[in-house]
């Protein structure tokens, strides 16, 4: 009888062991796919595809790069704490898929922190617009529009503050020409800014 229940309690306890590995593991999962989002945000803001303006520029980027390698981190830590958990199947398990259990932490580090620090570095802040800014100025000169505008999302600039194209936006930013070309905001809008300079001879 004592056997048999001492085997009951081994089944239970292998069973308790295997549930919080699980968990571990999904909770480690969850934390990496937050890291990726952080990156994927901090590389959009670089890129300019989310504007920000430029005194909250370093500040929203060393948000989402500490928050991703505090994710990052965090993430390791369960994926190893399961596997710590797991030490017999780590031990004696063999190919590729215990190779790289082994090593996810490791990989996922790369994975969520390598392409953001890479694009920091790399990516062109200031892109080469000047023909595309001279003929906006011009068409700028012969509207009157001293002001132009531009919102987070989308790389169109605007002449028109109540452009029916801006209705959904909340956030509006505004400056002049150079102001929005700064803020890679480099397209005419289609419905406000006419295209092109008409010169009358
Ligand atoms: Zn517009």
């Amino acid at each position: 009888m004592a056997e048999k229940q001492k085997a009951e309690k081994k089944i239970v306890e292998v069973e308790r062991r295997k549930n919080s590995t699980g968990r571990l593991k999904a909770a480690a999962w969850f934390f990496w796919m937050l890291a990726i989002i952080c990156q994927v945000a901090a590389l959009l803001i670089i890129e300019g595809t989310i504007y920000v303006p430029e005194n909250k520029f370093a500040m929203w980027i060393l948000i989402m790069l500490a928050a991703d390698i505090v994710l990052v981190t965090l993430a390791g830590r369960l994926w190893k704490k399961a596997n710590d958990g797991d030490r017999f199947t780590m031990h004696y398990g063999y190919g590729f898929g215990i190779f790289l259990t082994k090593r996810l932490a490791l990989i996922m580090a790369i994975v969520c922190i390598v392409p953001a620090v890479c694009w920091f570095f790399a990516a062109d802040r200031n892109p080469d617009y000047a023909e595309e800014m001279s003929q906006a100025k011009a068409v700028a000169i012969s509207c009157g529009a001293d002001t132009v505008y531009w919102t987070t999302f989308g790389r169109d600039y605007h002449f028109d503050p109540v452009c029916p194209s801006l209705s959904m936006s909340k956030t509006l930013y505004e400056g002049d020409v150079s102001d929005a070309f700064a803020a890679n905001r480099h397209r005419p809008c289609n419905f406000c800014v006419p295209q092109g300079v008409k010169t009358e001879q």
